[in-house]
């Protein structure tokens, strides 16, 4: 694959130094800032389809895709259409508008565990709501997280948490009261044994929040067994068993890790993809659950701009895409090509590395064995996957700049795209070897 003699970023260099004056970090998200591969972040200027274009005009293949929302690549007409249609006649009500309730059939014939919902406008929202339903359901005020998992960046889910947290390696932050700290009970992913232990240990647990697949320390499959024995020992202990499907979501199948894994949760969170690339959440759940939260019940929870026709538009459309029944089959067998050909590569070229992938979402782990949990995920090599990135980025590929996130693959990618992106990992993979 062609190489840029040299990777010019002095527009993005320029902008970074001007954003530093104004923004914190002069990011508006911590992973943006570029700390987990050095060198100046990436301003970008436009999407089309499978490329994403940065403000000095270099063109990348985008593995990023917004971290996860843009399965079906930038701007799809489809999508597009319909914003632009909603656009003309409002952007927000604060009231109840027809799209709403659209949407929320759409998610809960993919998701039959959910039978009512709630939008909101992030997934932090989603999680922080659920989390806050499941104490007030069930009176207790426990709860379980895995360590790396990213749940957004509510209080309680502050503590060893994955994604940019992980990068920076801030795994426990300032400003979350050691007594909701405490709260929190955070365990090794794919340890069954150490989730029965702490509940014989503790006795009011109000659920176990997880990933079903995670994605936040990259991508860590669950073990066969572990979501079910969740299912079996929450069910056992009358708590409730949350599944933060934000990112895998329409994501690993269309009915998320719950069908591709066959395990019902009580509630679900959802995010990105739901949302077709503008801000939306969602929680839902068993009837008898969701109905314990305002206005039907006393649990509060609100939003000004929630459900608005503008999110609600382009989340439809994205969804009505996405129901077309070959696509998932075909995305998978894209990412398989993908697979198969880093897999190859990794062969070729010696390099410590693995390839884990459930669906669309995948991460190269630069380390000598498979990562089960956050601990082996931290054996990986960080400066190797620095290097990486940035060999990648010299070929037109725009991988996540960090070592703890997926990547994710859309449905515009075609057969020469998947070929370009495994010529430049096995050159890249060359180079990375030599540092
Ligand atoms: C992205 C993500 C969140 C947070 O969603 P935001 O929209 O960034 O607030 C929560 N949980 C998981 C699993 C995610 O991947």
């Amino acid at each position: 694959m062609r190489v840029r003699a040299k990777l010019v970023l002095d527009r993005s260099k320029k902008l970074y130094q001007e954003a530093q004056k104004h923004l914190v970090g002069g990011v508006n998200s911590p992973v943006r800032a570029f700390k987990g591969v050095g060198g100046t972040p990436i301003f970008m200027a436009r999407g089309k389809g499978a490329y994403v274009i940065d403000v000095d005009g270099n063109r990348y293949i985008d593995l990023v895709g917004s971290w996860g929302p843009l399965i079906l690549g930038h701007v799809p007409l489809d999508v597009l259409n319909q914003v632009r249609r909603v656009l003309r006649k409002g952007f927000t009500f604060g009231a109840p508008s027809p799209l709403e309730s659209e949407l929320a059939q759409a998610v809960k014939k993919a998701y039959p565990s959910i039978e009512k919902i709630r939008f909101v406008s992030s997934g932090t929202e989603a999680t922080l709501s659920a989390l806050r339903l499941a104490r007030g359901a069930t009176g207790k005020k426990r709860i379980i997280k895995f360590e790396g998992c990213y749940h957004g960046h509510g209080d309680s889910f502050l503590v060893s948490a994955g994604s940019g947290a992980a990068t920076l390696g801030l795994p426990d932050s300032p400003g979350v009261p050691e007594e909701f700290a405490a709260l929190t009970i955070n365990l090794p992913y794919n340890d069954l044994h150490a989730v029965e232990e702490a509940f014989k240990r503790f006795q009011d647990i109000s659920g176990v929040i997880v990933e079903p697949v995670v994605g936040n320390m990259g991508v860590v499959p669950p073990k066969p067994g572990f979501l079910k024995g969740l299912r079996d020992i929450t069910r056992q202990h009358q708590a409730l068993l949350i599944f933060d499907e934000v990112m895998t979501g329409f994501r690993v199948a269309h009915g998320g890790a719950q069908e591709l894994y066959g395990v019902q949760p009580d509630l679900t969170t959802l995010g990105k993809i739901i949302g077709g690339g503008m801000p939306v959440g969602a929680y839902g759940g068993r009837a008898d659950l969701m109905s314990q939260v305002a206005p039907e019940g006393p649990i509060y929870q609100a939003g000004t701009l929630s459900g608005n026709p503008v999110a609600m538009a382009a989340g439809l459309a994205t969804l009505k895409d996405l129901s077309e029944p070959k696509l998932y089959q075909e995305l998978e067998e894209k990412a398989a090509y993908l697979e198969e050909g880093i897999r190859r590569a990794i062969q070729k070229t010696g390099v410590d590395a693995v390839y884990q992938r459930v669906g669309s979402m995948a991460t190269l782990f630069f380390c000598g064995h498979g990562v089960e949990n956050y601990t082996q995920a931290k054996d990986a090599n960080r400066q190797k996957y620095a290097k990486f990135f940035w060999a990648m980025a010299q070929r037109g590929v725009y991988l996540p700049p960090s070592q703890f996130e997926a990547f994710f693959l859309s449905t515009v990618l075609t057969q020469d795209h998947l070929k370009k992106i495994v010529r430049a990992v096995q050159e890249s993979l060359s180079e990375t070897q030599l540092v």
